[in-house]
Order: structure tokens, then sequence, then C-alpha cells
């Protein structure tokens, strides 16, 4: 009996450490007196607990609040410096990695092409290099690192960390990739699908701070969602919500990375713009980026296509607007369903082009219930080509704590 209550005391402990951490990390800096007043705790547990916090140096005094007379209060933040953990964000061309510090922030990058159409040993040891690359960038003792945290493309699952049958990444079919960086890493992985982890870092840090629920859009390459209810990612039975690229948005449309026909990846995402590009450059419509389309294999690349926009290309703003009308109609959708706080867009299109971000908006408010305007918000993502290694940085932070 005895053994049990120690037990508890020890779990009630570590619970109320974890609440005071998160608290300090979502309002910091901030006083003794406001942890109090917002989480319920006694103030001798708070002592305890902030003195024992700032003994390990996982916190720190960062100045003194105004004080209406008397002692001036003690403000308590984050150590940024406390602990370090490496966030890798992959999508169909490239591999982000970054150092993420203790408050979520990214103190170094690297970014390296991913050769997406490699076999699987050639992709696992490109990613090993990013992380052993980004790991002694900053010089810092590789104990200070708590774990590896990677966005991939879905499908996955994430309990297992075991990614399934990415359409853009065939070579990282069925890798168990958290147990092959654990062997190579002496510290722990985790693996969860890229949409679900940038809807986080916005929830934590970005263009959802302060709320519940949330819904990510990705407009990238490919297209992905990532489902925030009550602060915790909403995987799905047993996972795999969000999926929405590969909602039918086009009854006969073209053949999609994943097999079936007319998904909105499929005639929306950055592939498909490209894709249209060319099309349209062969077929004999007048654009600056005809002249890069002189051989049957020449192409170009969604950055080239979005350069042409910003300079009143008719042709690629054309495609780019047809694009995001798209995505309005499945953020319309996704309003209708779920009626989340906010939404959230980023990805390369929404974030390197306003007008996409705007376009989206207006065709979502457009076509979804009035009534549902005035409380719910449509934001442009705030932590843009960061939001996946600061998210999957943290979510491993997050575990860190959780398991101390
Ligand atoms: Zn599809």
């Amino acid at each position: 009996m005895s053994v049990h209550k120690g037990k508890n005391i020890r779990h009630v402990k570590n619970l109320n450490r974890y609440v005071i951490l998160h608290f300090i990390r979502d309002h910091g800096p901030i006083t003794k007196a406001e942890i109090a007043a917002s989480t319920n705790l006694t103030f001798t547990a708070i002592n305890n607990i902030v003195d024992e916090l700032l003994r390990e140096r996982l916190i720190l005094e960062a100045g003194y609040d105004i004080s209406s007379g008397g002692r001036k209060p003690v403000l308590l933040d984050l150590n940024p410096d406390a602990v370090f953990t490496i966030g890798i964000h992959l999508n169909a061309s490239t591999i982000k990695a970054s150092v993420i510090n203790f408050k979520g922030a990214a103190v170094a990058q690297e970014e390296t092409k991913l050769n997406a159409g490699a076999g699987r040993d050639i992709i696992v040891e490109q990613i090993f290099r990013a992380v052993d690359a980004i790991m002694s960038k900053q010089g810092l003792p590789k104990e200070r690192f708590v774990g590896i945290g990677v966005a991939s493309p879905g499908p996955l699952d994430p309990y297992n960390g075991v990614i399934l049958s990415p359409p853009n990444i065939p070579g990282l079919a069925s890798v168990p990739l958290k147990q092959l960086l654990e062997e190579r890493f002496p510290m722990p992985a985790l693996i969860e699908k890229d949409a679900n982890v940038m809807a986080l870092s916005e929830l934590w840090y970005g263009a959802g701070r302060g709320l519940n629920n949330l819904i990510y859009i990705d407009a990238d390459l490919g297209i992905g969602s990532g489902i925030i209810f009550n602060r915790k990612i909403y995987h799905g039975f047993p996972y795999g919500a969000g999926e929405i690229g590969h909602a039918t948005i086009e009854l006969d449309g073209p053949r999609c990375n994943c097999g079936n026909y007319g998904c909105l990846e499929a005639v929306a995402s950055g592939m498909a713009i490209v894709r249209r590009a060319g099309q349209e450059i062969r077929r004999g419509v007048a654009s600056e980026l005809a002249p890069m389309y002189v051989t049957a294999e020449d192409t170009v690349d969604i950055h080239a296509v979005m350069e042409a926009a910003q300079n009143k290309d008719v042709l690629a703003a054309n495609l780019l607007n047809e694009s995001a009308r798209y995505v309005g109609i499945a953020v319309a959708n996704v309003i209708n369903l779920i009626t989340p706080e906010t939404i959230v867009i980023g990805g390369l299109l929404a974030n390197k082009h306003p007008q996409y971000f705007e376009q989206i908006k207006s065709v979502a408010m457009s076509r979804c219930f009035a009534s549902f305007h005035k409380e719910m918000m449509i934001n442009a993502s705030e932590l843009k080509e960061q939001a996946g290694v600061i998210g999957a940085g943290t979510l491993v932070l997050e575990q860190y704590l959780s398991n101390e």
C-alpha cells in the first residue's frame, strides 16, 4: 500500500512538473503568482517544483515583472539551451534538418537534396548524413541532444515509427525509420506525418497559439492536412487521418501518384501545376517558361512557375489561381464538416505567394455557411518553411519531458 502511495506521489509530482514546464513554455516569461492563478497548484508545490527546475537549469529567471509596490516578482522562462533536439522534415525533393532548442527555436539549419527516386538504402543513408551534419554544425556535445523527430509524408504508422507507402517517395515504403535511427544514434526517435507536425507547431508557436482545435492545410509539392483536437493530433483509427490531398475533387481527373483518379493532389498540388505548365506550353500556349522546354524531356520546377507568376506571366498566374480555387473548395468542405477554431494554410505555394493564400480564403469563405464566418479564422502559416522542423523537434522534446 505504502509503495503505491509513494509511486502516486512521485507520479503527481512529475505531472505537476510537466504542467508547470508547459505553462511556462506557453505563457513565459511569467511569475509564480500567474502560474498559481491558472493551474490550481498550491504555492508550496509551485515553489518546490520551480526551485527544482531552476537547479536543473531547465528554466531560468528572466528579469522582473513590474510591481505595484513591494518586491518585484521574478519572471520565469524556459532556458533555451537546456537541451536540444533534431528536427528533420522530408518531402519529395529535400531533407531539411535543424537543431531545435528548448524554446522551440531553430538554431541551426541545413537543407540537402533528397533523391526521391532512389532505393531505400540510399535514402536512409541520406537521412543519416543529414542528422550527422546538423548535429555537428553547432559544435554542441552529443549528450545535449535528447531526441530526433522526423516529419515525413504519409501514410505512416506513428506508433511503431514505420513509413508505410508515401506516393511521392516510393523508396521509403515500409521503412521502420524510428528503429533505424535509434540503432544508428544513441537517442530516441519518432516519426510523425508532416502536416500533423506542422499543425502542432502552429498551435504551439505560430498562427494557432492559445487555441485548442486547428486544421493545417499543407499546399506544397503534395497536399496534406493535419488535424488537432484538444491540443492533440487526431490520428484517426488507427491512424492516417488528414489525407485531404487524396479526396476526389474531379470525377474524371488525372491519375494521382496514389493510384486513384481526380485527387485534389493530382489537380492542384505543386506537382500538378508543374505538369500542367508543361502540357500547356507543349500545346503552344505562350509563357516566359516556354524557352525552358527545348527537348521532350525538359521540365521546370515549381519555383520557376511561381517566379513566372510573380512576373505576371498569364499561364503561370492562371495555374496558381486554379490550384488555389480547388484548395479553397477543399477547405470549405473541411469547414462544413468540422468547423475548427482556425484553419492555417501553409506549404510552399501559400508561404511564397500571398495571393494564393488570399484566393483560398475567399473561395473557402464563399462556399461555407455564412454563420461560420464570424468566429472562425483562416490564417496564413506564421512559421512557414520552418513549421516542419520546429514541430518535429518539439514533438520529440514533448516525449522527453513526459518520460522524464
Ligand atoms: Zn491520390
